[in-house]
């Protein structure tokens, strides 16, 4: 390696398959270079959140980061950590200060079928994260009277439109979104689209949202036509835009193997649909890009706390790793890439490679045993699934 990856450690389970992952499947096989940030809970709160933040600044600097998941703080971990105070979840102040899109797919192995029969290749969910309803301001109007939307401009301009006239109580919502987040979110899909070499569709609801919904559309528009069109013609891909009903249709009748970019509320939504129908949580990679180059790889679930407790009381676990390994994968194949480093890419996809067929040798862990279509899978424990993988890694 030349230049060293970003590596964020986390919390509880995830931290111990962490180390396991470095000690059994990267350090034997490659001359691994990070620059460590400890996003465990105990030195956030050592460094009053400060490690959190350097990690995201060193991200801008390298380009290419890895995360163990962290524990977002509540009641009950400022009490069980005897937190200084309950700070912010890890995750939503790395992608404020590298402004991103959260793009995730399934991993694809035989033997764990999606519930939907024609879904044949991954599809990627690409979800906007900022605004709309998720920052909303709402009320409760108890009784007759007017509602207005009312736009100040600071130029001493009014603009108001009536919303509703209420004759009896009811409920009333205001939302926004900025040209900014907008436009890139969308480079970030178009860029993401000509990475992984795969079409993008994106829908909303313009018919009936005529300007709201009709600016993500034409921002979309723009942004291709201006940047991205002659490089998606000359690599045969194609953008698709359409309403987001006329998407969910499309989708299930298809063999998937494209990005679904999705508005902050549809990717909250459909992410969750998607994922469960391809499987498990443990079974999807998650990056971050952000529109200025900047890439964080992580898994898509928590630190699975349950698994922990038992962890501590000596008891045998089964947790799935294999998130947290194309978390690595991820971050090592775009690490080569940037600098052209062949073999480095080559691991990443023997990796990758060793765990599917650790997989459908029959060798999985006890969340996949569980769905499998496979007769007779073999559960392993966390570790020896690791270790089932390096053997074949070393085959
Ligand atoms: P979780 O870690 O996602 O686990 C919830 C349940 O899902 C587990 O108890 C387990 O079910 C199953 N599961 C998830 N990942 C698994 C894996 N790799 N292998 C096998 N089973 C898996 O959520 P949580 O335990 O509710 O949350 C723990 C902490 O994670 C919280 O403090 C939360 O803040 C944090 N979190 C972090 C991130 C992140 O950093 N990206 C994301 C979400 C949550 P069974 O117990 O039934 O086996
Ligand atoms: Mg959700």
């Amino acid at each position: 390696m030349k230049t060293p990856l970003v590596e964020m450690d986390g919390d509880e389970m995830t931290r111990i398959l962490w180390q396991m992952i470095k000690d059994e499947l990267l350090s034997p096989f490659i001359d691994l270079k990070t620059e460590y940030y400890d996003l465990g809970l105990k030195h956030r709160d050592e460094t009053d959140d400060q490690v959190t933040v350097d990690a995201a600044e060193a991200t801008k600097k390298y380009g290419v980061a890895v995360k163990c998941a962290t524990i977002t703080p509540n009641q009950a971990r400022v009490e069980e950590y005897q937190l200084k105070k309950m700070y912010k979840s890890p995750n939503g102040t790395i992608r404020a200060m590298l402004d991103g899109t959260v793009f995730r797919a399934p991993i694809v192995v035989k033997g764990i079928s999606p519930c939907v029969k024609n879904w044949k290749k991954p599809i990627t969910l690409a979800r906007h994260a900022y605004g709309d309803v998720y920052k909303n301001v709402e009320l409760y109007a108890d009784g007759p009277g007017d509602a207005y939307l009312v736009f100040e401009g600071a130029d001493g301009t009014v603009r108001k439109e009536k919303i509703q006239h209420f004759e009896a109580p009811g409920v009333l919502q205001g939302m926004h979104n900025l040209d900014a987040s907008i436009e890139s979110f969308a480079k970030s899909c178009f860029t993401f689209a000509l990475d992984t070499r795969q079409d993008l569709w994106f829908g909303c609801k313009d018919t009936i949202s005529k300007t709201y919904d009709a600016r993500f559309r034409e921002i979309f528009r723009q942004v291709y036509e201006k940047e991205y069109k002659e490089r998606f013609e000359k690599e045969h891909l194609t953008y698709f835009y359409t309403l987001i009903d006329d998407i969910v249709a499309r989708v299930m009748k298809s063999e998937g193997g494209f990005i679904w970019a999705c508005k902050n509320y549809d990717g909250d939504v459909m992410s969750d649909m998607v994922s469960s129908a391809f499987g498990s949580l443990a079974m999807m990679t998650s990056v971050l890009v952000s529109p200025h180059g900047y890439y964080e790889y992580e898994a898509a679930h928590g630190t699975v706390q349950r698994h922990y407790y038992r962890h501590l009381k000596g008891e045998e676990t089964s947790t799935n790793s294999v998130a947290t390994i194309f978390a690595w994968t991820g971050a090592l194949r775009k690490r080569g890439e940037l600098d052209g480093l062949k073999d480095l890419v080559e691991f990443a996809s023997r990796l990758e490679q060793a765990v599917i067929d650790t997989i459908e040798s029959g060798k999985m862990t006890k969340d996949l045993a569980l769905i499998t279509d496979m007769e007779n899978p073999t559960v392993c424990n966390s570790r020896d699934f690791i270790l089932a993988i390096r053997e074949r890694l070393e085959k």
